[in-house]
C-alpha cells in the first residue's frame, strides 16, 4: 500500500492514546493489516521480490505520495498542537516499508535475519491486485485516507 495511507492509519492509532507501547505495537501491526487489503503500489507493476530497477513512472509514484503523507501528516499534526503521539504513530505504521522497500538498502537488509523476517511476513501479507483492476486498489486507499481525516480533522 501507498505510504499515505499507512501514515494516516499510523496518525489515527497515535491521537487515539498516549500509551508509547500500544501505539508503536498497533501502528506497526496496522501496517501488515492495510497490506493486505487490495489496493495499488508500484508492486502492481513490479515484483517485489526482484530487485527491479526503478523507472520514470516509480519516482512520480514516490515523490507524489512521499510529499502527500508528508503534507498530511504536517497538517494534523498542527490541528492536534504538535501531539508528538501522531508523529509516532505514523511513524511506527511506516516502519515496515522503511526496512523492507527502500532501495538504497533493502538487499542488505534482507541479508539479516531480522531482514528476511520482515520481508518474508510483509510478503506473505501483501496483497497483489491484477494490474487491470489498478483503480479498486485506489478506491481502497482512498477511502482510509478519506475515513481517517474526518476522524482526525473532527
Ligand atoms: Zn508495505
Amino acid at each position: 500500500m501507498l505510504l499515505t495511507p499507512h501514515t494516516l492509519v499510523g496518525a489515527s492509532i497515535g491521537a487515539s492514546t498516549n500509551n508509547v507501547s500500544l501505539i508503536i505495537i498497533l501502528a506497526f501491526l496496522s501496517h501488515f493489516i492495510l497490506d493486505a487489503i487490495p489496493h495499488f503500489d508500484w508492486g502492481t507493476w513490479h515484483n517485489y521480490d526482484s530487485n527491479f530497477k526503478l523507472e520514470k513512472k516509480d519516482y512520480i509514484l514516490l515523490v507524489t505520495d512521499v510529499s502527500t503523507a508528508g503534507i498530511l501528516l504536517f497538517w494534523v499534526w498542527t490541528k492536534w498542537d504538535y501531539n508528538i503521539y501522531i508523529v509516532l504513530g505514523a511513524f511506527s505504521a511506516v516502519l515496515v516499508d522503511l526496512i523492507d522497500n527502500v532501495p538504497f538498502w533493502k538487499r542488505w537488509m534482507r541479508q539479516t535475519s531480522f531482514g528476511r523476517f520482515i520481508h518474508k511476513i510483509h510478503t506473505f501479507v501483501h496483497y497483489k491486485i491484477k494490474p487491470k483492476y489498478w483503480y479498486w486498489g485506489v478506491i481502497t486507499q482512498v477511502l482510509i485516507i478519506g475515513g481517517c481525516l474526518c476522524f482526525l480533522i473532527d
